[in-house]
C-alpha cells in the first residue's frame, strides 16, 4: 500500500517558475510512490485577501489547468479544491478548541508575517489560526507525508503536536503522525534578484506568452561589475547564469566562456535564455492549451476528487466525532 502524501497550494495568482523548480516538479514526481492529494487551499488564500473573495475564483481555475499542464495527474492523485470539502473546516473547529493560544502566538512564521506584510489586514482571528487550518488539511487524510519547503517546517511541527494532544487527550491514535519530505530544489530568484513572488512582480509565469518572457528576460538583473561588453563578467553571481543551470544546463559551459572571457554581452546572452525559457515552457503551454479548450473535462476532474477527498474525509471526521464526544 502506498503511503499518503498532502499538500496544498494558495489561489492567490498566476503560477510562475519558482512554483515550478521549489515544488511542481516535485509533487509530479512524488506520484509513482506516494498516494498524492493535492488541495487547491482557497480558504488559506481567503483568510489572508478576505477583503478580495471574489479574485480568488479564477485563481482556483487557473492553477488547476497549471498543475495539470505541469503533471499533475488526475488518474494518479485527487486534485480538489478545499472549500469543497466543508469537512476541512469542521475539524478545524475541534483542532482550535485544543490548541493552546500560545502555540500560535509563538509561531515564527505569523510573527514574520505580521512585521512584513504591511498591504494586508493580518491582525485577524482567522490568520492566527491558519496553522491549525493546516493541521485540519494534513490530518484529515492522515497524510505520512507533507512535500514542504524549509520555511515551513514550523507549521507542521505544530500540526505533529496539535495531533499528538489530541491523541493523548482523546486515548486514541487515530490522527497519525506526518513527517516532512525535504526535497533539495534549485533556488531561484525572480527577475530583480529577490524571492521570486507575485508580490514582488519579479516571476516570470508558466502561462506568460513569449513576447512576455523576452521582455521580462530582457530587464533581468545581471552581474553589476560587467558594464562594458569589453569587461569580463563573473557568472557565478549572475541570476541569468543561473537560470541556465536550471533551464538550459547544455548551455552553461559556453555561457561561461562568453561571459567570463567578454566574448558576447548581456543582451545577446539575455535573448538566447529568453529562447530556452520558451521551448523549455512550450511543451507545458501546449498541454495548458489542450486543457483549457476541454472546460467539461475541467469540471470533472474537480468534481471527482472532490467526491474522492470527502469520502476520505468524512471517515476521518466521524472517528473524531467518536472519540470527543
Ligand atoms: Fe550574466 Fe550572461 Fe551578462 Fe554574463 S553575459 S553577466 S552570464 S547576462
Amino acid at each position: 500500500m502506498k503511503k499518503t502524501a498532502f499538500s496544498a497550494m494558495r489561489p492567490t495568482g498566476k503560477l510562475h517558475l519558482g512554483h515550478l523548480i521549489g515544488a511542481l516538479n516535485n509533487w509530479v514526481s512524488l506520484q509513482d510512490q506516494y498516494k498524492c492529494i493535492f488541495a487547491v487551499a482557497d480558504w488559506h488564500a481567503f483568510m489572508g485577501e478576505y477583503e478580495h473573495g471574489k479574485e480568488i475564483q479564477p485563481n482556483i481555475h487557473d492553477m488547476v489547468l497549471d498543475w495539470l499542464a505541469c503533471g499533475i495527474d488526475p488518474d494518479q492523485s485527487i486534485i480538489f479544491i478545499q472549500s469543497q470539502v466543508p469537512e476541512h473546516l469542521e475539524l478545524q473547529m475541534v483542532l482550535s478548541c485544543i490548541t493552546p493560544l500560545g502555540w500560535l502566538e509563538r509561531n515564527p512564521t505569523y510573527k514574520e508575517q505580521l512585521r512584513e506584510v504591511t498591504s494586508r489586514d493580518l491582525q485577524t482571528y482567522g490568520f492566527l489560526g491558519y496553522p491549525v487550518l493546516q493541521a485540519a488539511d494534513i490530518l484529515l487524510y492522515k497524510a505520512q507525508a507533507v512535500p514542504i519547503g524549509e520555511d515551513q517546517l514550523p507549521h507542521l511541527e505544530l500540526t505533529r503536536e496539535i495531533a499528538r494532544r489530541f491523541n493523548h487527550l482523546y486515548k486514541t491514535d487515530i490522527l497519525p503522525d506526518c513527517n516532512a519530505l525535504l526535497t533539495p530544489t534549485p533556488r531561484l530568484l525572480g527577475i530583480d534578484g529577490r524571492k521570486m513572488s507575485k508580490s514582488y512582480q519579479n516571476a516570470i509565469n508558466l502561462s506568460d506568452p513569449p513576447d512576455v518572457i523576452r521582455k521580462k528576460v530582457s530587464i533581468m538583473f545581471t552581474d553589476p561589475a560587467r558594464i562594458k561588453l569589453a569587461d569580463p563578467g563573473h557568472p557565478d553571481v549572475c541570476n541569468v547564469y543561473s537560470y541556465y543551470q536550471i533551464f538550459a544546463p547544455q548551455d552553461t559551459k559556453a555561457v561561461y566562456d562568453w561571459c567570463s572571457n567578454a566574448k558576447k554581452g548581456c543582451t545577446d546572452c539575455k535573448s538566447i535564455l529568453a529562447d530556452r525559457i520558451i521551448k523549455f515552457l512550450e511543451p507545458l503551454q501546449e498541454r495548458r492549451q489542450k486543457f483549457a479548450r476541454d472546460e467539461k473535462r475541467i469540471k470533472d476532474i474537480i468534481k471527482e476528487g472532490q467526491q474522492k477527498a470527502q469520502a476520505i474525509a468524512r471517515e476521518t471526521l466521524a472517528q473524531v466525532k467518536e472519540v470527543i464526544f
